[in-house]
């Protein structure tokens, strides 16, 4: 951008503040003007506030919890009581998930479901850009420098996205890499895709969501997952139901492994 250019993009961006106050998408308190540099990220709930306050009042953000320890080394489940070492959960011990290992975030509390909502039902698609380098924080976070061979965003069914008009699982994850100098992380949309609408999953127990879901997705070119590692992306994770469907078929088709990672998840 030439810097004409520029200096008429932040004028614009200062007359629109000046004549329309930011608010929170949530509550519509008036937010303070941005520091420059934004704030230091010297903790997680900074990190939080950084990036999501440009959209949201420290208020409604309280509540954000980002996962932490101990947690479920298969499917990423808090334990809650913050005391103890990691270990397989009950559900992990007794059916391990056909995935490898599922992490997420942030815990699934209020706060974030407010925040997922704006971005999901609201189309508020301005909330993709720092939810997805939250997500990209949790990516390197668990995996590391870890390569992975392909991320596939969970699909839904054209019906549905024609409705939203949007993927959301697919904008979290549409601008990485987001550091200078990272390999890039191949997205791929294509392979995976939803084969059957399915109702939705809210209200359902954890087996009315595996029965709800079992069948719903298929793959094009299956041979493109063959000995492949695989990140499957999503906004959130409930029960594991979606992301354990969308594993086992990709690892019925020769996946060498299956990961997931969710912005948030219900613990
Ligand atoms: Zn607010
Ligand atoms: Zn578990």
């Amino acid at each position: 951008m030439g810097l004409l250019a520029r200096w008429a993009t932040s004028a614009w961006a200062a007359c629109r503040e000046a004549v329309f106050p930011p608010r929170c998408l949530e509550c519509a308190e008036f937010l303070p003007p941005a520091p420059a540099e934004g704030l230091p990220a010297a903790s997680a709930a900074a990190d939080v506030l950084r990036l999501l306050g440009l959209h949201f009042c420290s208020g409604c953000l309280q509540g954000v919890i980002r996962m932490g320890h101990p947690l479920c080394p298969g499917c990423g489940v808090m334990f809650k009581g913050g005391v103890g070492e990691d270990h397989l959960c009950g559900r992990c011990l007794e059916t391990p998930p056909p995935f490898h290992m599922a992490r997420a975030a942030f815990v699934y509390g209020q706060s974030l479901v407010d925040v997922i909502h704006c971005f999901k039902y609201k189309g508020k698609t301005q909330l993709a850009r720092p939810l997805g380098v939250l997500l990209f924080e949790a990516f390197e976070r668990y995996w590391g420098r870890a390569p992975v061979d392909m991320v596939l965003p969970v699909p839904l069914h054209r019906r549905r996205l024609k409705e939203r008009g949007f993927n959301q699982a697919l904008l979290l994850v549409r601008r990485w890499p987001l550091r200078p100098g990272m390999p890039k992380v191949p997205v791929d949309t294509h392979v995976l895709w939803r084969a059957r609408a399915t109702a939705p999953q809210a209200g359902l127990g954890r087996r009315g969501r595996q029965a709800n879901i079992a069948g719903a997705f298929a793959l094009r070119h299956p041979e493109r997952v063959a000995g492949r590692h695989i990140l499957l992306v999503d906004d959130v994770i409930t029960t594991g139901a979606t992301a354990g469907e969308c594993a086992r078929l990709l690892l019925e088709n020769g996946a060498a492994r299956v990961d997931v990672l969710a912005l948030a998840r219900v613990i």
